[in-house]
C-alpha cells in the first residue's frame, strides 16, 4: 500500500503453518480496534471469537468511555455463554478479547486472556496488557523467567477467557500515548513466535501500519507459524477522536438537543416541543440481529440525530415472531425508557419460550 492510501491502521490474520482452522478474529472500526483468539476447536473457537467481536462492535460506546467499554466486553462474554447454551458453537468454547478505543492520544483498554496490546513509543516497545495465563502467573511469582515461558509446555493454558463465567471481569484501564506512537494488538500466534525486540524493530522501521502487519505475520510464519496469527497496527493521532464519526458521537444527546433548541430559538415553542418530545420517547430496533434500546426518536431531524443507545440486549431478533422481527427492522417507538424496558422483558420471555420449544 502506498503512503497516499495509508489510512493509518491495518490488520490481518493468517491460519499459520500447522493449524487447519483459523479461530482468530479482529476488528478495525476506528476509533475501536480489537483482536480475539477463539478456543474450543473446529466450529467452536471461530464462532466464539467472531461472536465476541460482533457483540463488541454492537455494544461498544462511541467515545473512549472505559466503563462502557468494560460493559461491552461483559456483553460479549454473555453472548458467547448464551450461544454455547443454545447450540451455536459448542459447550466449553471461549475466546480472548483485547480491545482498544482511541480518543486522540488517550487509550481505553479492555482485555481478557493472552492476546496482547503493545505501544511503540520512541522506538521502545511497552506491553500494555498482562496475560491471563498460567505461565504469566509463574513469571509473576518468579518461578520461571519470561524467556522460559515462551517454550513452557503449558504456555497456551489461559486463566481467564470470555465464554465460561458470567461474572468474568475484564482488565480495564486507560493509557496515554504520544503522537507518532504505534499501537499493536496481537494474538499469541505472533507473540509466542516472534521475540519482543524483533516486533519492536519491525514496528519502528515499517513505513505504514499495513507494511508492519505484513512483515510481522511473515516473521511469525518464518518462525514456524505454530498457531493462527493476527495482528492489528494503528498509528496514534491519525485515528481516535479525529474521525467525523467519533467527533459527532462525542456530542451527547442533550448537547444535540440543546444545539437544536438554539438553532430553532426563533421559533421557540417548536424547539421546546422537539426537545421534550425526543426526551420522552424511546424505541427498540434490530441492531446486528439483537434487540437494541434507544432513548429518543429514530432517524434524523434537520440533520441531527435525537437518539442515544441505551442498551443492546442479548435477545436475538430471530427468536421473535416474523411480524415483530419486521417491525424491529424499522424501529418500534414507545413512550420512554420505562415502556421500552417492559417491552424488552416480554420479548425476553417470548425468546426463551421459542428456544425452549422442541425443534420440529
Ligand atoms: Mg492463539
Amino acid at each position: 500500500m502506498t503512503a497516499a492510501h495509508d489510512p493509518g491502521y491495518a490488520g490481518d490474520s493468517n491460519v499459520g503453518r500447522v493449524r487447519a482452522d483459523n479461530e482468530d478474529a479482529f476488528l478495525l472500526a476506528p476509533p475501536l480496534f480489537a483482536v480475539a483468539d477463539g478456543l474450543g476447536g473446529h466450529q467452536a473457537g471461530e464462532i466464539a471469537s467472531a461472536l465476541a467481536i460482533d457483540t463488541l462492535l454492537e455494544a461498544a460506546p462511541r467515545a473512549a468511555d472505559l466503563k462502557a467499554l468494560g460493559r461491552a466486553v461483559r456483553q460479549a462474554n454473555t453472548a458467547v455463554i448464551e450461544a454455547a447454551a443454545t447450540g451455536r458453537g459448542k459447550p466449553g468454547m471461549g475466546t480472548t478479547l483485547t480491545a482498544v478505543m482511541l480518543e486522540g492520544t488517550r487509550l481505553a483498554v479492555a482485555h481478557v486472556g493472552d492476546s496482547r496490546a503493545y505501544l511503540l513509543h520512541l522506538g521502545k516497545l511497552e506491553q500494555l496488557t498482562d496475560d491471563h495465563s498460567l505461565v504469566a502467573d509463574l513469571v509473576r511469582q518468579g518461578r520461571i523467567t519470561s524467556e522460559e515461558s515462551r517454550t513452557h509446555p503449558n504456555r497456551s493454558v489461559i486463566t481467564r477467557a470470555l465464554g465460561s463465567d458470567m461474572d468474568m471481569m475484564a482488565d480495564t484501564f486507560e493509557a496515554q500515548a504520544a503522537p507518532g506512537d504505534r499501537l499493536l494488538l496481537a494474538t499469541d500466534g505472533l507473540t509466542s513466535m516472534v521475540p519482543d525486540d524483533e516486533i519492536a524493530h519491525v514496528l519502528a522501521t515499517s513505513p505504514t501500519p499495513d507494511a508492519a502487519v505484513d512483515e510481522l505475520i511473515d516473521r511469525a510464519l518464518d518462525a514456524g507459524g505454530q498457531d493462527n496469527v493476527t495482528v492489528v497496527v494503528v498509528d496514534i493521532e491519525r485515528h481516535g477522536g479525529r474521525t467525523p464519526k467519533s467527533r459527532g458521537a462525542a456530542r451527547s444527546l442533550w448537547a444535540r438537543v440543546l444545539w437544536l433548541v438554539a438553532a430553532l430559538a426563533v421559533v421557540g415553542t417548536a424547539a421546546w416541543a422537539a426537545r421534550s418530545y425526543a426526551a420522552s420517547r424511546a424505541y427498540l430496533i434490530d441492531e446486528g440481529g439483537y434487540v437494541a434500546v434507544y432513548e429518543g426518536v429514530p432517524g434524523t431531524f434537520a440533520g441531527l440525530t435525537l437518539h442515544e443507545r441505551s442498551d443492546v440486549t442479548t435477545i436475538p431478533v430471530s427468536a421473535l415472531d416474523p411480524i415483530t422481527a419486521a417491525r424491529l427492522g424499522q424501529g418500534i417507538q414507545v413512550d420512554g425508557l420505562g415502556d421500552a424496558t417492559a417491552l424488552v422483558e416480554t420479548y425476553r420471555l417470548r425468546a426463551a419460550e421459542t428456544s425452549a420449544a422442541p425443534t420440529p
